[in-house]
């Protein structure tokens, strides 16, 4: 007897149990019972949606960045067939470096890209686990409560009411906290499916960075290979011609050629400020001041200016500018400010800009892997112009840097420090 009006108890107190179990914690951290959560969740649901749409994003991410890679092997043995001339081989391998290179910063802001948006789904993963195991203690406690509370706390409730219309109140009180457990449990539900979302994500975005990464060096090992070919055949072509003069020749020729196009552009500048003189527009001039430094990423000078005598042919050459090796892709700026008078490739040096500084001194930036100005620009000093590569005649990464003053070489180092 006695043991069955036990069991009793615990069978209410477990069906009470059971139905407190849909009864979450409404008085949890202070929480008033009766603020409807179903704003919350609906935001709770909106950004289910929106984290399924950018792990959807991801995905197909992914799938482009499966595609399109440098394919050395490929490239080389196409450019091999059309291997005619040295320049026109320089000019398809400094066009397949260019592209390299591109996709080496691409893939590289990618990278920076997904590692900060890793960041913040880490950040909103934590938050949202959170807030499950404080809804999760809270309905804990709640049935907890109930539970101490003892099992006629509902009945109790209502028939100790003053009077009919307190009585009336009550239970209304009863109803409302039953619907508001409800929502509570909802809510609660909806973290959890949010919190698994947010760990779908956060994996999407954990492989692609690894990918990226991958890719990266992938593309890092081409371009290197690349250049290295380019080196070779530079070498190559260079060691067929045995003879000496015959190296001079073409040597002077080439920066002949390159003197000439420089002069042109000067000449048409003069022609073009003319022009402009003739329309009362004021000329640029010259104030003096000292240049920025145009590599700030350079690692040394890697040839000055000056008379240098040639490695491997010992004859004396005069060298224009000042070369500075610094990583490819890194930033080439504007020396001072003036006009973009020419902005384009040519096999000799490469990828190149010049600028006009006005009263007929110029600067020219030469092998560039990238122009991020055009012909006609007006530039400020410090302004990123391009980026540092080895197109045209060049064998490594660097900035060839000249200056020129009333149609003549100048010393750089006049200009900079
Ligand atoms: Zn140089």
């Amino acid at each position: 007897m006695q043991l069955r009006i036990y069991d009793r108890t615990i069978r209410k107190r477990a069906a009470l149990l059971l139905a407190v179990a849909v009864v979450a914690a409404a008085c949890f951290a202070g929480a008033c019972p009766f603020v409807s959560q179903a704003d919350e969740v609906s935001d709770l649901k909106q950004s289910i949606a929106q984290k399924q749409k950018e792990i959807e994003e991801t995905q197909s991410q992914r799938k482009q960045l499966e595609g399109g890679l440098t394919d050395v092997k490929q490239i080389i043995s196409s450019l091999e067939t059309s291997k005619s001339n040295l320049a026109a081989y320089v000019k398809q391998l400094d066009t397949e470096l260019t592209a390299a290179q591109t996709r080496i910063t691409e893939l590289t802001d990618m990278i920076s890209e997904k590692e900060s948006e890793i960041v913040q789904t880490k950040a909103e993963l934590e938050e949202a686990l959170e807030r499950e195991a404080s809804q999760y203690d809270a309905m804990k406690l709640r049935i907890q409560n109930m539970y101490e509370r003892g099992t006629d706390f509902y009945f109790e409730a209502i028939f100790s009411a003053a009077s009919f219309g307190d009585m009336l109140n009550r239970a209304d009180y009863v109803e409302k906290i039953t619907e508001s457990d409800r929502k509570i449990l909802d809510n609660f539900r909806t973290t959890r499916e949010y919190v698994e979302v947010c760990k779908a994500q956060l994996e999407e975005e954990q492989e692609l960075l690894e990918e990226a990464k991958v890719k990266v060096e992938q593309e890092q090992e081409s371009l290197e290979t690349l250049i290295s070919e380019k080196r070779t055949e530079i070498n190559a072509f260079q060691a067929d011609i045995n003879d000496k003069e015959a190296v001079l020749r073409e040597y002077e020729a080439e920066i002949a050629a390159r003197n000439a196009e420089i002069k042109a552009l000067e000449d048409a500048v003069k022609a073009e400020q003319a022009a402009l003189e003739a329309a009362s527009n004021p000329k640029r001039k010259y104030d003096g001041g000292m240049f920025a430094w145009p590599a700030p990423s350079y690692t040394r000078i890697s040839d000055d200016y000056g008379d240098r005598m040639h490695p491997t042919l010992g004859i004396k050459r005069f060298h224009n500018g000042v070369d500075m090796a610094a990583p490819g892709g890194s930033p080439i700026l504007a020396a001072y400010n003036g006009t973009v008078v020419a902005a384009a490739y040519n096999a000799s040096m490469g990828n190149y800009i010049m600028i006009d500084h006005g009263d007929n001194l110029f600067t020219i930036y030469m092998h560039a892997s990238a122009l991020y100005v055009s012909k006609g620009a007006e530039v400020v000093k410090g302004q990123k112009i391009a980026a540092v590569g080895t197109t045209g005649r060049s064998t490594g990464n660097h900035l060839h840097f000249s200056v020129r003053l009333n149609g003549n070489y100048v010393n750089p180092w006049g200009y900079l420090k």
